[in-house]
C-alpha cells in the first residue's frame, strides 16, 4: 500500500504492534510528532484526496475506547452492544460512506493501545454480567481490509477465547482474509459482510471487492469453520430492486446457506445531515440520489416511510423464499 507520509506519535513508538506495522510499510517519508489530532483533525483535508495522498498515523486511542451502539445496531435486541475503534478511515471509497462527512481528513489512523480497550472490555463485562454482550469492529475503518498491516486481531482472539460469552463482530467488504487463516475459528466471533445487489456495489462501491467475491471469501471463511453474518445495508433503491436482490439472494442461500450464518441485516440508505451534504458535493451525479430524501425525526436524511418498509419486506419475503429462517433476519437503525 502506498503511503506518502508515516506518522507516528512519540507515545506510541515503543509499543510493540508499532513496529510491525512498520514493518508492512514502505512510506515515502516518516515523522514523529506528540499529537496525530493536531495533523488529522485540525487541517482540513478534502475528502477525495485520499485518491491522490494518503498518509498513515501510528497513534494511541484516547478518549473513549468502547461506545454503545446505537438502538437496533446489532442482532440481538436485549443484548448490550457497543463497538470499539481500532481505525479511523478506509481504503476503500463507497460513495454513501458516512466517514467522508465524519472526519476532517481521509488519511488512515491505526491505533495500538489495543490493551487499553481490551481492557475496557473486561470491564464492561464484569458490570453485566447477566446480560449478553458484542463488541463490533468495522464502525470508523473497515475490520479487515488493513488486518494484516493492524495485526491486532490476534489480541482480541485471546481476549474472546477467554470470554466465551462475549461476542465479537468483525464488519467487513474485504475479502483480505490472511490474519484470519492463522487463527482459530471461534464460536462467539462472528465475521459479517457487507452485501448487496451486484448492480448497486458496482456502482457506488468504489475500490471495494465485488459482491460475488465477497461471497466467495465468506464461503471459504465458512470451509475453515467461521461464524458469519450479513448486512445489505445500505439498500439503495433501483426500479429492478426486486429482481436484482432475488439475484443476490440466490447464491448467498446455495453457495453459503443460512446454516452457516447467524443474522442477516437489512437496513436502508440514510445519511446524517452532514454527510448527505457531503456526498453531494463528492458525487453530484450519483444515482444514489435518484429518490428524495427527507429528513427524520432523528435528523437523518432517508427516504419516506412507505418506500423503506416496502425496501426492507421486499428484501425479507425473499430472503424467506430462499429458506433464511425469519428470526435470523433484522431491521437495522429503523
Ligand atoms: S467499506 Fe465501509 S468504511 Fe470503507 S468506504 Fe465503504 S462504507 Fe466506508
Amino acid at each position: 500500500m502506498r503511503i506518502d507520509t508515516l506518522y507516528i506519535e512519540n507515545a506510541a513508538a515503543d509499543r510493540p504492534l508499532t513496529e510491525k506495522i512498520r514493518e508492512k510499510l514502505q512510506p515515502q517519508k516518516t515523522e514523529f510528532i506528540d499529537d496525530y489530532q493536531d495533523f488529522f483533525s485540525r487541517r482540513k483535508t478534502p475528502y477525495l484526496q485520499k485518491r491522490s495522498e494518503r498518509n498513515l498515523f501510528i497513534a494511541l486511542k484516547r478518549g473513549a475506547l468502547l461506545r454503545i451502539a446505537p438502538d437496533a445496531y446489532g442482532f440481538g435486541a436485549d443484548d448490550l452492544h457497543y463497538y470499539y475503534i481500532h481505525a479511523y478511515n478506509c481504503v476503500y471509497e463507497c460513495e454513501y460512506c458516512y466517514l467522508q462527512g465524519y472526519f476532517s481528513s481521509p488519511d488512515l489512523v491505526l491505533f495500538v493501545n489495543h490493551d487499553e480497550i481490551l481492557r475496557e472490555m473486561k470491564s464492561a463485562l464484569a458490570q453485566t454480567p447477566h446480560k449478553r454482550v458484542w463488541f463490533h469492529a468495522g464502525e470508523f475503518s473497515d475490520s479487515l481490509a488493513l488486518s494484516h498491516i493492524s495485526q491486532e486481531l490476534p489480541l482480541y482472539w485471546d481476549f474472546f477465547r477467554q470470554n466465551p460469552h462475549s461476542f465479537l463482530e468483525l464488519r467487513t467488504k474485504s475479502v483480505n482474509l490472511s490474519m484470519l487463516r492463522g487463527l482459530e475459528p471461534l464460536p462467539n466471533v462472528i465475521v459479517s459482510f457487507s452485501l448487496s445487489t451486484e448492480v448497486q456495489a458496482a456502482l457506488f462501491d468504489r475500490e471495494a471487492p465485488g459482491v460475488m467475491q465477497r461471497i466467495e471469501a465468506m464461503q471459504r471463511l465458512r470451509d475453515m469453520g467461521f461464524r458469519l453474518g450479513v448486512h445489505f445495508d445500505p439498500i439503495i433503491y433501483r426500479e429492478d430492486f426486486t429482481e436484482k436482490f432475488s439475484e443476490i439472494a440466490a447464491p448467498v442461500a446455495d453457495r453459503i446457506g443460512f446454516g452457516a450464518i447467524d443474522y442477516i441485516s437489512l437496513g436502508v440508505v440514510r445519511f446524517a445531515k452532514d454527510v448527505f451534504r457531503e456526498a453531494k458535493e463528492n458525487y453530484p451525479d450519483s444515482g444514489m440520489f435518484a429518490r428524495h430524501f427527507i429528513q427524520g425525526e432523528d435528523a437523518k436524511m432517508r427516504y419516506i416511510r412507505p418506500l423503506r418498509l416496502q425496501l426492507l419486506e421486499t428484501s425479507q419475503a425473499i430472503l424467506k423464499k430462499h429458506g433464511c429462517p425469519e428470526q435470523k433476519i433484522y431491521f437495522c437503525m429503523e
